[in-house]
């Protein structure tokens, strides 16, 4: 009840389209029965089978508002239960305030480019005008060019902090006296989805004083959960209840809302805490990199996972990095900011493939097709798929089910420099060798498959040295099998591989690769042994695939 004296004090609410002021909003007879203790639902048309799928009661519609969900999500910010709707993602919060707020064909929302497009978007689905309030110089709010842009038919005023895609963060005094201004016409639309990586703090404990205010949080950029579609608005009482009234039925899907509460704990978010330092860490070193290219000319400062780049020709930036199998944003369509391009800051090795490839180091690769090869093995014991691509660093995802053998093959990927996806589906319960074998088979005849007519390329690689272990491997990807293979070590297994595999997984990977294969190792330690045959695998690859020219290295004609 208090609920409704507030909704007939605060002004803002009776900007809200007067149908939707008048309609009562969507409630399920299941919704209606609070209090009641009930356990037979005959209300919804629901199918009464056990559903095929899922821990979680896929047969029953969720709830509007998940509770559990809504809890953990105010928990995180900090906030009332009164102050939250969840929706699927940030986009569809934007959806419903345009749906709740602006009367099609009469009203207008201001955006202040360049910014995200969505605010647009939205508004243009909804017949609702987009004014335009630009940026200052330094991509700051420009108060007065705000103040111009509006109207009394002015409903919503967007800002997005850290802004996409300059990455700033928007003067905490310029919002909140936009607040002020428009206290009782418009709502002040903060769009929060990079506040994590900020330096800045949330608004968000403004929302009780602020009855105009509205911030977005999602679980996207911050939580690693894109595709989970799960985000928030979060505003005073009376604009959360219109709010809810304008939300598609059951916005969140079951799976959805476990999945967020099994992200949304205090321990993840320690976590995350930790990730995101690492994160901006990462930011901060690639910055001088790539502004020591010659084709940058700036790089702006940011408060964000990601950064905006000026460069001499963004189109033939954004080509390159294409080239190399790298997408980036092309932004030069936004006003003022021709040339520019925006970059996620992705993981380490995603990175250095970028510098890899803005340094042309790839380039002359990547003209001629990226010699790739995928091998689908199925049988009694094993499933297994192999992805291999030579010219490509990157993804490297490896998955046999035994933790030290993926250790071991992602050691050949990153040392070779070359893209690995192996899934495998063994009998592990029966023990590691079909597994191991059969992964080395597969490997190997992706590896040759990739290999193709083999012009161009070095055949022969060799390595030596490693601490108190010295591994030699010789390698020649000469089209003929031969093993030879020295190593006494000294435990039967490193972890859940037995060390009598090791062999083994050279000797099938030699045959099936139709390569020549010398390597001995001594040493005092198992797991450094076979660790060090790996590795050195993996640098003998790195120079015997790489791509010179095009002569076939071979006086025979052909290998
Ligand atoms: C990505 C993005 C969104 C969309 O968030 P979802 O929760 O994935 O819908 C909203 N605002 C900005 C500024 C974004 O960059």
């Amino acid at each position: 009840m208090e609920t409704q004296k507030n909704q007939s004090t605060t002004p803002i609410v009776n900007r809200a389209r007067p149908e939707i002021l008048a309609m009562k909003g969507y409630s399920s007879a299941r919704s209606l029965q609070t209090g009641a203790d009930t356990s037979i639902f005959l209300d919804a048309n629901e199918c009464p089978f056990e559903p095929f799928v899922g821990a979680h009661n896929l047969a029953r519609y969720p709830s509007q508002q998940p509770v559990r969900l809504a809890v953990a999500i105010c928990d995180w910010l900090d906030i009332s239960t009164r102050n939250l709707t969840v929706t699927r993602g940030a986009d569809e919060a934007i959806e419903c305030l345009m749906r709740a707020f602006c009367v099609p064909n009469i009203d207008n929302i201001v955006i202040c480019p360049p910014t995200f497009a969505m605010y647009r978007q939205s508004a243009i689905l909804h017949a609702v005008e987009t004014r335009e309030a630009p940026l200052n110089d330094n991509f700051g709010l420009d108060i007065v060019a705000i103040d111009k842009a509006t109207d009394e038919n002015t409903k919503m005023i967007f800002i997005c902090s850290p802004n996409n895609p300059t990455g700033n963060v928007m003067a905490r005094d310029d919002i909140m006296s936009l607040c002020d201004a428009y206290a009782d016409q418009a709502l002040i639309v903060l769009d929060e989805t990079y506040i994590q990586y900020a330096e800045a703090s949330s608004l968000v404990p403004m929302i009780e004083s602020t009855p105009n205010l509205v911030i977005l949080r999602t679980l996207s950029k911050s939580h690693a959960a894109a595709g989970l579609r799960c985000g928030a608005a979060i505003a005073r009482g009376e604009v959360t209840q219109l709010l809810q009234k304008v939300l598609a039925p059951y916005p969140l899907a079951s799976p959805v809302v476990d999945a967020a509460l099994a992200i949304l704990t205090s321990k993840n978010h320690r976590a995350l805490a930790a990730k995101r330092d690492a994160l901006i860490e990462r930011r901060d070193r690639f910055i001088p990199r790539l502004a020591a290219l010659p084709m940058v000319d700036e790089i702006l400062p940011s408060d964000a996972n990601f950064i905006l780049v000026r460069v001499q020709d963004a189109d033939k930036f954004y080509a390159t990095c294409l080239q190399a199998g790298i997408v980036v944003r092309n932004q030069s369509h936004q006003p003022r900011l021709a040339n520019s391009i925006r970059i996620s800051i992705g993981t380490e090795d995603e990175m250095n493939a970028l510098m890899a490839a803005l340094n042309g180091d790839s380039i002359e690769i990547a003209t001629d097709p990226a010699r790739t090869g995928k091998v689908i093995r199925t049988t009694s014991e094993t499933a297994i798929s192999v992805s291999v691509n030579l010219d490509r660093a990157f993804p490297v995802n490896i998955n046999t089910g035994i933790g030290f053998y993926d250790h071991m093959l992602d050691q050949i990927a990153k040392h070779g420099g070359f893209s690995l996806e192996v899934e495998c589906d063994g009998d592990l319960h029966i023990d590691a060798h079909h597994t191991v074998e059969d992964c080395a088979i597969a490997l190997g005849q992706a590896i040759r498959m990739a290999l193709g007519d083999k012009r161009g390329i070095n055949r022969y690689g060799f390595m030596l040295p490693m601490d108190e272990t010295l591994v030699n491997v010789a390698l020649d990807l000469s089209g003929r099998f031969y093993l030879d293979f020295k190593a006494d070590f000294p435990a039967t297994h490193v972890g859940d591989l037995p060390t009598d595999m090791v062999p083994h997984f050279f000797y099938s990977l030699a045959e099936h690769m139709q390569a020549n294969l010398h390597i001995s190792v001594t040493g005092e330690n198992a797991h450094h042994m076979v660790e060090a045959c790996f590795k050195g695998f993996g640098r003998t690859m790195r120079q015997a695939v790489r791509r010179e020219g095009s002569e076939l290295p071979s006086t025979k004609g052909v290998l």
